[in-house]
């Protein structure tokens, strides 16, 4: 048996009363265990998470309506895109809905900013995962006044609405928001400029909003604070360990599945009949 955690991210990572400006992006909350440890566990519980999401599957084909829907947030580099390789990538793709939010495009402009989230919701029995999402309109839109204050300020109560309309849809959202430091952000950039297959993650628009960190931290301290409600609370996610911030999202989406009780459909056919017509096709 790998090395547990003392206590869960659930609770480990939980965003009330969290400062940003505190948080030690290199820190493993709750686990106490080392890389090859935490490696180690990651294996085991990847299984467990496989198989509750094929039941999600599976009772979904059968009619239930109920999703999961991660959605990611974090700045660039923070690994929201390994996230969904390596975390998301290992349960059945039948079953896994994705969708990632660029800048808007023409279209998307002459919307509401949640017309292009509603369009990419899960549906019954998906596990959705969110590379961005609707709270990019109360972040870089902030952070660039790209609407004035009077238009992002309403924003909060209205995405705390909206998200309780997508419970009362069945939908069990787990929001994590991952942060690197400076130092590994920095890091990060470098190796996307050194090395040929990162060219293509590299977007010289990621050093200028460097200048930009004290802004965007205290949009994602105002985002946590107003944001975090009991039926969709926040996850703040150190995430300069890649395989801490693997494991913690892989338990945090096996506590969301645990939590429906999800059990395999009964079969609607009479079983012995089934094995009789069977014995003699
Ligand atoms: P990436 O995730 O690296 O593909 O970058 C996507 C970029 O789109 C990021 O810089 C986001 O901040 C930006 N973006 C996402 N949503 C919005 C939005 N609603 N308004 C403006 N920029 C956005
Ligand atoms: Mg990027």
């Amino acid at each position: 048996m790998a090395k547990k955690w003392s206590l869960p991210p659930i609770e480990s990572l939980r965003a009330d009363g969290l400062r940003i400006a505190d948080l030690d992006a290199g820190g493993t909350p709750g686990f106490e265990g080392d890389k090859n440890e935490g490696l180690d566990l990651l294996t085991e519980r990847t299984a467990v998470l496989s198989d509750l999401q094929e039941k999600l599957y599976a009772n979904g084909r059968s009619g239930d309506a109920r999703n999961v829907l991660l959605v990611l947030q974090g700045m660039d580099t923070a690994g929201k895109g390994g996230i969904v390789r390596h975390v998301i990538g290992s349960v059945d793709p039948q079953g896994v809905d994705h969708a990632s939010f660029g800048v808007p495009t023409e279209e998307e402009k002459r919307h509401h900013y949640l017309w292009r989230i509603r369009k990419a919701l899960p549906r019954g029995g998906q596990l959705g995962v969110f590379d961005r999402s609707h709270y990019e309109d109360v972040l870089i839109v902030r952070v660039h006044n790209l609407v004035p204050p009077e238009v992002w300020e309403p924003r909060y109560d209205e995405i705390n609405a909206f998200e309780r309309e997508l419970l009362d849809q069945g939908t069990t959202l787990v929001k994590v928001a991952m942060f690197v430091s400076l130092d590994e952000q920095k890091k990060r950039l470098r190796e996307r400029l050194d090395r040929p297959d990162k060219y293509w993650k590299f977007n010289p628009a990621d050093i200028d909003e460097r200048d930009y960190w004290p802004a965007y931290q205290e949009a994602y301290q105002v985002m946590l604070d107003r944001t975090s409600t009991d039926y969709a609370p926040w996850h703040v996610l150190p995430a300069d360990r890649k395989w801490f911030a693997r494991l913690a999202i892989t338990e945090l989406l096996i506590d969301a599945l645990d939590r429906l009780k999800l059990d395999w459909p009964p079969a609607r056919f009479d079983i012995e009949e089934q094995r009789r017509r069977l014995a003699h096709a």
